[in-house]
């Protein structure tokens, strides 16, 4: 019989590489236990709680429009990981971490960063804005976080100062259309990633030829920029020396991340996948034309790291307790109302990366069914659910309602997701401090039905409840609940 969903689907994979790989064979030896997990907890071992399983190689992703609160999931995960990897978007990504270091907003460097025995890898997927990579680094070794263990991918493609004033040109084009973007020239980039124009970050390993080819693009980049959108372009040559410097001073980060993610895989270590933005920002398969230009969606680390997918364990969605977006775009959940105001004031729903407000409203389980099948979620995470402690009732959505027609999955046109209506369901609230619990008994009843309706919606196990934004401040479930 095939192992329940969730548990060891990576163990036949892991007999796969071992059959392969004569050095393996250790991973044969872990034997192939349940995620019953004990209800006793100390913040030091939550991370240890979820790995009561057998998941050495697990994907985190995003399961709404970003901003889900996955940089405090990564970060208590990362705590036994042996590789972190991010494999798809840029410096518009953006998460908040607090641990015993301090304070931090990662914007490219992943989580990993904080263990000193943990190997953080920016992927081929990524795109990197050079000078961001390297302040962010900067920063980081000033308040005594060595980045020695960092390595990027000499096939990640650079974010060039031109590519900001395309996104911000692109934009003004786009007049009342606009995607509302980060402006960090994210699309752009991998635009040219997929017209085969852009730069790679192992060309800096030839400064010559890197130099010479960044000169030639630049020169048609700023021809067109100025002739088809009037930009100005007068700093544009400045500016792209210093990302080249930039880039040049990274050289020593530069390797082969896919063979090392593999060796990793291999010999059985822990390695996780963090995703940045969520699901429904995803190219292929969110809001589209209001998404980014990446592929969150967990199918896309396998491309974006340089593995196989026979070698994945788990994939976590990571999901608000509520429903956020920031930018442009459908969200049939909206609220436009006090409600929406508490949850933006308590929740502090504020970009990491922008500063802009972020668009609230009630968690929409129909994204969160949809998100749980395009990329095979295994558990669930629910994060920031104290920001709900002070609603009398709380609504969720369970159907989406487009000109009298009633969908309970997301429609298959995005010009139907446009004019959805939400068809809402009213949960009792709680009207309690939730925020020191740390087992889900520890929960009002109300609180525990709520978590179980929305597992239940979306046929997926809760695997984690974030109650704060402390480490400590975590429930692991102690069974799969469905
Ligand atoms: P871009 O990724 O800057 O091109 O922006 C495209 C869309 O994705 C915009 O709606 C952005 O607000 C959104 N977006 C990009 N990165 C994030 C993120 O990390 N969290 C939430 N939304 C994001």
């Amino acid at each position: 019989m095939s192992p329940p969903r969730g548990r060891c689907a990576g163990t036949a994979a892991r007999r796969r590489i071992a059959a392969r790989c004569r050095s393996t064979v250790i991973v044969l030896l872990r034997p192939c236990s349940t995620l019953c997990l004990p209800d006793i907890r100390t913040s030091r071992q939550i991370c240890a709680q979820l790995e009561e399983g057998d998941v050495p190689v697990r994907i985190i992703v995003g399961a709404q429009w970003g901003d889900e609160g996955k940089g405090k999931v990564v970060d208590l995960l990362a705590d036994q990981a042996d590789v972190v990897v991010r494999y798809q978007g840029g410096n518009n990504a953006g998460h908040t971490i607090e641990n015993e270091h301090g304070k931090f907003a990662l914007h490219l460097v992943p989580s990993g960063i904080f263990n000193p025995r943990t190997q953080a890898v920016i992927g081929n997927g990524v795109v990197v804005n050079p000078v961001a990579l390297r302040d962010e680094i900067r920063t980081l070794e000033e308040r005594g976080i060595s980045t020695r263990n960092l390595k990027v991918s000499g096939g990640a493609h650079l974010i060039m100062p031109y590519h900001l004033v395309e996104d911000g040109a692109y934009e003004a084009s786009l007049g009342k259309s606009k995607i509302g973007t980060t402006r960090r020239g994210i699309g752009p980039a991998y635009a040219d990633k997929a017209a085969r124009i852009g730069i790679r970050m192992q060309e800096v390993l030839d400064r010559a030829s890197f130099r010479e080819r960044v000169k030639g693009i630049l020169e048609a980049k700023a021809r067109h920029l100025r002739l088809v959108y009037g930009a100005d372009i007068s700093t544009l040559a400045e500016e792209c020396s210093r990302f080249v410097q930039a880039a040049e001073s990274l050289v020593h980060y530069v390797t082969d991340t896919s063979a090392l993610v593999w060796n990793a895989v291999k010999q059985g270590k822990q390695v996780l996948f963090e995703g940045a933005q969520g699901i429904l920002l995803d190219l292929d398969h969110g809001t589209y034309p209001f998404v980014t230009s990446s592929n969150p969606s967990a199918g896309f680390a396998c491309v974006g790291a340089g593995i196989g997918p026979t070698y994945v364990d788990e994939v976590l969605g990571i999901c608000k307790a509520y429903t956020t977006r920031v930018g442009e775009g459908p969200f049939p959940t909206e609220l436009h109302d006090a409600a929406g105001d508490k949850l933006r004031e308590v929740g502090r729903e504020f970009g990491t990366t922008t500063g802009r407000e972020r668009r609230c409203g009630w968690l929409d389980l129909v994204a969160l069914r949809y998100a749980v099948r395009v990329s095979g979620l295994t558990g669930l995470c629910i994060t920031k659910l104290d920001v709900l402690n002070e609603f009398d009732e709380i609504k969720v959505c369970c159907a989406y309602r487009v000109e009298g027609r009633v969908y309970p999955d997301m429609p298959p046109y995005q010009a139907a997701v446009r004019q959805v209506q939400p068809v809402l369901e009213s949960l009792a609230g709680w009207r309690t401090d939730v925020s020191g619990a740390r087992v889900l008994g520890d929960l009002p009843e109300e609180a525990q039905a709520y978590l179980a309706f929305v597992t239940n919606f979306a046929e997926v196990p809760l695997r984690l409840v974030s109650v704060g934004p402390a480490r400590e401040q975590t429930i692991v479930v102690s069974e799969p609940s469905r």
